[in-house]
């Protein structure tokens, strides 16, 4: 990615300290997904190695993960897929238990949102523990998909989630790494 894109993605995210509690810097991405250069710009740039590569779904986590995720899939001709908090989704549902900071949550997708084989990208705005996409990958394999790679505009690194998914095989892009948490 070159340096001029790099500038112009970090001028868009709003970083807001002791959000939601103290300590945490909280990177506020509403900020870029209103800058219509950053916005499309971002998009461009995640779904840039995967055109031509047959994916067939794009699953997006909620909430912010659906806002990238439905851009993504329509850039990729993919159907889109939501990965929601527990007791949202109206049909049957697999779900997961997963942990957060404090304590544990759950996850849950249709269980005929994917067929066994599917080639699927996964997405959400930012990676930090990898708690969250690691659940959501599981749950995507326990259907039977292909996670191809996982898309992030923003890695936290030192948290070490990207290297946890590398390990179990899949693939992270991201577009920016901000360093602590
Ligand atoms: P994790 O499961 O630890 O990788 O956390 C990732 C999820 O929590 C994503 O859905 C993020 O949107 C959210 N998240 C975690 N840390 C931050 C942060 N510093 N700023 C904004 N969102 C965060």
């Amino acid at each position: 990615m070159d340096a001029d894109l790099q500038t112009t993605l970090n001028a868009a995210i709003r970083t807001i300290p002791d959000y939601p509690k103290p300590g945490i810097l909280f990177r506020d991405v509403t900020t870029l997904m209103g800058n219509p250069r950053a916005f499309r710009r971002a998009v461009d740039e995640l779904v840039q190695p995967f055109a031509g590569a047959r994916i067939t779904k794009v699953a997006g986590i909620e909430a912010r993960g659906f806002i990238l995720g439905g851009a993504i899939a329509h850039q990729l001709s993919a159907g889109f897929v939501p990965i929601r908090k527990k007791g949202k989704l109206p049909h049957e549902a697999v779900s997961i238990a997963y942990s957060l900071e404090y304590g544990l949550d759950e996850m849950e997708i249709h269980k005929d949102a994917v067929e066994k084989g599917e080639r699927v990208v996964l997405v959400d705005d930012l990676i930090a523990t990898g708690g969250t996409a690691m659940a959501a990958t599981a749950l995507l394999r326990q259907l039977g998909a292909e996670v191809v790679a996982a898309c992030f505009i923003i890695d936290l690194p030192d948290l070490g989630g990207a290297a946890k998914l590398n390990d179990i095989g899949v693939p992270v892009r991201r577009l920016l790494a901000f360093p602590g948490h």
